[in-house]
């Protein structure tokens, strides 16, 4: 048998390039230590259940993680968890209980969705709650250099017109904001200009309950957007590699954490901004507020699994709009039906057909290469993806005509185990995972069909059918596979 394995380039030396948003262009990526990646992507506000296009966002992150690791970096990442804001706030007082225990659902669930989507654990998920001093000693700088001001009303906000480079992520004509439109509009009247945000916002007994942290400049809770600064600049560093979110964040959300941090440290906070595009229903965002979302749950309970869900989400490329409908679903479900297949079979070929020809070679090495310069080229999953395609099909066909051998089949999986090690959605375990009690069922119909005794052959096969498996015939013989 041969035993040679087939070569992925020195993935260390392959260029990765990723699309900035702050330069709209595709740069060359070069983390700022050489082999170690920084990476911040702003994580879920615990009030409710995440819906599916929260998770489109995650596992984007998730690919570029996984692609990072590919390549050979050390990733450190950090997600956050929001679990103080108005929507946890109100929820906890509605609820009638407290900030952190009306939290703790949502946050249980929304770590058991993760692993149900195949996305792996990060290093760090900081909650917002465990570091308000912290915030308020990064709240204490930005007045002390007097780019921050207190309001009448106590709440304390970030002045834009301090920060001269304000906008230059967002592109967004901010001249309006800068110039002073604010003291105008009902909302706004604390503000000096509108464009100003929240840093700290003081503490009414009527919309927080009880809910407020004691600070210098009176009671109250951090803003959303210091609480990322303050967890990325702790976890990570002043100055970051990469740091991601969707493309709602980019205004205001990540432009004000530039600005603040920028402004706190005096240092360049974010070399690489990605931004993922929305998955959409109908031509609109999905969201919670438009009322035309599906959480994960809401899947499963439909019948799908977690890596049909994941295959669903990861097919597109992440800055196109990603359309959510239930043929869609269907044919992620087939499309990832057929690719396990195809493991199987190879893991049965492995098995079963002694030897190796090196049939499958060629085409493995221009797959490798496909696969990897798809990836590479700003994580480019759809191209990716029709390089693995173009796998199965010509290594079926040439498994149809004997080719394929336990060595050449080895060499497949091994190349399909390293692209899985990306995409997270392959079933390596099909092979083990029939229970035995059903394949002995399969064995004793086998036995029975050869005896011609018909009624008990049908009686097995009904009793495997009420398992949740199906009897199906292939050129090896017939097998078992999990009813969908
Ligand atoms: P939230 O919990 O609302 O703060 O959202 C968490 C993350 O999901 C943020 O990065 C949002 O930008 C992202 N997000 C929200 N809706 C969608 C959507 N329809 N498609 C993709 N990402 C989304
Ligand atoms: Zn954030």
């Amino acid at each position: 048998m041969l035993t040679h394995t087939i070569e992925f380039p020195d993935l260390t030396q392959v260029k990765l390039r990723l699309f900035n948003t702050e330069t709209r262009c595709k740069e060359d990526f070069k983390p700022h230590k050489k082999g170690k990646v920084s990476l911040y992507t702003c994580g879920p506000t615990v009030y409710n259940f995440a819906h599916i296009g929260n998770f489109r966002t995650y596992v984007f992150e998730d690919i570029l993680r996984r692609t990072l690791k590919f390549l050979g970096y050390q990733v450190t990442q950090v997600m956050n968890i929001t679990d103080v804001d108005d929507k946890t706030i109100r929820g906890a007082i509605e609820a009638k209980t407290s900030l952190l225990e009306y939290v703790e659902p949502y946050k249980e669930a929304f770590f058991a969705d993760l692993q149900t989507l195949c996305i792996e654990p990060v290093e760090h998920y900081p909650c917002a709650t465990h570091y308000i001093p912290q915030m308020i000693d990064f709240i204490q700088k930005l007045l002390d250099k007097k780019i921050a001001y207190s309001s009448h009303d106590k709440s304390i906000y970030f002045s834009i017109s301090q920060c001269p480079s304000y906008g230059r992520l967002s592109h967004l004509e901010l001249t309006e904001l800068k110039s002073g439109a604010g003291g105008t509009t009902q909302d706004e009247y604390e503000k000096e200009y509108v464009g100003d945000f929240v840093l700290w916002k003081a503490y009414d007994p009527t919309r927080d309950g009880n809910i407020y942290w004691d600070s210098p400049f009176g009671p109250g809770r951090p803003g959303w957007h210091l609480e990322c600064s303050t967890m990325a600049m702790h976890l990570l560093g002043e100055s970051l590699d990469v740091h991601v979110g969707a493309v709602d964040n980019i205004f205001p959300h990540h432009e004000n954490e530039i600005a603040q941090s920028e402004c706190c440290s005096g240092k360049k906070f974010v070399r690489y901004w990605l931004h993922s595009e929305h998955l959409i229903v109908g031509g609109k965002k999905m969201s919670k507020s438009m009322g035309n979302f599906y959480t994960l749950r809401d899947l499963l309970a439909k019948g799908y699994q977690g890596p049909e869900v994941r295959y669903m989400l990861l097919q597109t490329h992440y800055r196109t709009q990603l359309n959510f409908t239930f043929e869609g679903m269907e044919a992620s479900r087939h499309t990832l039906e057929r690719l396990n297949a195809f493991v199987l079979r190879m893991q049965e070929s492995s098995q079963e057909q002694q030897g190796a020809s090196g049939s499958c070679r060629d085409v493995l090495k221009k797959t490798v290469k496909a696969f990897v310069e798809a990836m590479v080229d700003d994580l480019s999953i759809s191209v990716a993806l029709a390089a693995l395609f173009d796998l199965m099909r010509e290594v079926n066909i040439l498994c149809d005509h004997h080719k394929v051998l336990a060595g050449d089949a080895q060499e497949v999986l091994e190349v399909l185990q390293r692209f899985n090690q990306i995409l997270g959605v392959l079933n390596f375990e099909q092979h083990h995972s029939i229970p035995v009690y059903f394949q002995q069922l399969l064995e004793q119909r086998e036995t029975a069909r050869k005896e011609k005794n018909w009624t008990k052959a049908d009686q097995l096969r009904h009793e495997i059918q009420l398992g949740g498996y199906v009897i199906e015939d292939t050129a090896h013989g017939v097998r078992l596979k999990k009813k969908t």
